[in-house]
């Protein structure tokens, strides 16, 4: 599932493609991914320019010309091409937008989906949100008076969105590895300095994950070099019995409360 980098990395890279430019046409493929009836929503989105790209958590937010918003979440298989007709890949479209002769295709909106919202509602859907882990004024002793009233696990308190917003199952485990603490630690337990290198960790794999353009493969364009180059410099998420890059150990697949986690015993604590 795309997290904060997959949807960060989208939010730099469709912008100096789509920003400024009107919607010509759109298509709506699957009715279950809108949540209005689709002639509203052409009628609300063809003929608007994109204004700008916001991230909120593993949303993008497009914010249209007339005011309105279109909220995204990928959800689980979810992802996004830009291009040609002739250059699409060739899986199922549920949503499409023109913008002349290029164009936006959403892919694999099963679960994800694409709302129509005034910039009220959306701000309403995403109000229960956890701060975002990067922003400038979330600091560390912010990050630690949050940890105070958890007895939860590592792992699924960040995962929780209503804790930090936008980190799921991949970046959860990269951050744990990185701060040398079990995915199964109690956040009763921590140290202070544990609690700071677990901070700094957040920042570290978040950035550096930004950076090489996420994880997931799928290219956003034909020519797209960035996207999913992160994937290959995951250091335990999906690596089962791959060596530890620090201390050469199998890298251990378990669940830790009924999620996914991939860990090293040896140098994790
Ligand atoms: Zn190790």
């Amino acid at each position: 599932m795309p997290e904060l980098p997959e949807m960060e990395n989208y939010r730099n890279l469709l912008g100096p493609l789509i920003c400024g430019k009107t919607i010509t046409a759109a298509q709506i493929n699957r009715v279950k991914s809108i949540n209005v009836d689709p002639t509203p929503f052409l009628k609300e989105t063809i003929g608007c320019s994109i204004v700008n790209i916001e991230r909120r958590a593993k949303h993008l937010l497009f914010h249209l010309s007339s005011g309105k918003v279109l909220l995204l979440h990928l959800m689980l298989g979810g992802w996004m091409f830009y291009g040609l007709e002739s250059e699409k890949p060739d899986r199922t479209i549920q949503v499409e937008f023109s913008f002349g002769e290029q164009k936006l295709y959403f892919i694999g909106l099963r679960l994800g989906y694409l709302h129509l919202h005034d910039n009220e509602s959306a701000k309403q859907f995403l109000s229960k949100l956890g701060p975002e882990p990067l922003a400038a004024h979330f600091t560390l002793s912010d990050f630690q008076s949050r940890l105070k009233v958890r007895r939860t696990s590592l792992k699924a308190t960040l995962v929780d969105q209503g804790f930090l917003s936008g980190i799921g199952n991949c970046y959860s485990d990269e951050i744990c590895f990185i701060a040398g603490l079990l995915p199964a630690r109690s956040l009763n337990t921590l140290g202070t300095d544990e609690q700071t290198h677990l901070f700094q960790a957040i920042h570290g794999v978040l950035n550096e994950a930004i950076q090489y353009g996420g994880y997931m493969e799928s290219p956003l364009y034909v020519g797209d070099r960035l996207t999913g180059q992160f994937n290959n410099r995951c250091r335990v998420y999906d690596c089962e019995g791959n060596p530890c890059t620090r201390c050469g150990s199998p890298i251990i697949f378990h669940e830790v409360a009924s999620r996914k986690c991939f860990y090293c015993t040896e140098c994790q604590h």
